[in-house]
């Protein structure tokens, strides 16, 4: 079958539950991909256009309050996550230790997870939350895609700038990752972050390799 007669298992997705705490994940079974960010950077965006779904993962009004983990269905044994995100100054420091906490050991205790996709600000990247998430991935053997968006916003070459400066990173870093330019306004580079994804879940490759 040629790739665009290849129908977006990823459109499945459907909401499944949310937690506010580790004892609230759901089991450790199957393949999972998370999606980090900081506050609005995008990511709800992102995740939307992935799915091809308008509405899956709220766009976000308020930065810092309170978030939930939300675990998106594809099918019996994969799930999309979507991971809190913060980075505003009005961000409780209580919370942000309580998140810091949680991601940390999430990353790197999480049977099922496969990789995290880290969504940046092509603008703005390497925050000091993204170094820190980056700082976990590595720490805990995770692959990690970053999608570099609202590449729209930019030309191409502060684009291209923004992409040569996360890659370097991830490999002076030793990390085990890629980038990649995304626009969810446009569309541009929804085809690439999913056959990450496939590749990850082991949709396309019965059998694929999660993590090393
Ligand atoms: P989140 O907080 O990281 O989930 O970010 P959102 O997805 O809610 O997006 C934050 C803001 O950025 C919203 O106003 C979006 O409309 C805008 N945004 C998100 N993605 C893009 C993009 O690719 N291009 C442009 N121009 N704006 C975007």
């Amino acid at each position: 079958m040629s790739p665009a007669a290849t129908p977006n298992p990823l459109r499945q997705a459907s909401y499944q539950a949310s937690a506010h705490d580790s004892a609230q994940l759901l089991p450790d079974t199957g393949r999972e991909v998370a999606f980090a960010g900081r506050s609005n950077a995008g990511k709800s965006s992102a995740l939307n256009a992935i799915v091809d779904q308008r509405g899956l993962a709220h766009t976000s009004k308020t930065p810092g309050r309170t978030q939930l983990i939300n675990f998106f269905a594809i099918d019996a044994d994969r799930r999309l996550v979507d991971l809190p995100g913060y980075g505003y100054a009005k961000v409780p420091p209580a919370l942000k230790r309580h998140w810091d906490a949680f991601l940390s050991r999430y990353l790197e205790t999480r049977e099922s997870l496969a990789g995290l996709v880290l969504v940046m600000d092509a603008r703005h990247p390497l925050t000091d939350f993204d170094v820190q998430m980056l700082g976990w991935c590595r720490a805990a053997r995770l692959p990690v895609h970053v999608l570099l968006t609202k590449a729209d916003k930019l030309s191409r070459g502060p684009a291209t700038a923004a992409l040569h400066r996360v890659e370097r990173h991830l490999r002076e870093h030793g990390l085990a990752g890629s980038a990649q330019l995304f626009s969810a306004l446009k569309k541009d580079g929804v085809e690439p972050a999913r056959r990450v994804l496939s590749g990850w879940l082991g949709l396309e490759a019965p059998g694929g390799r999660p993590r090393e």
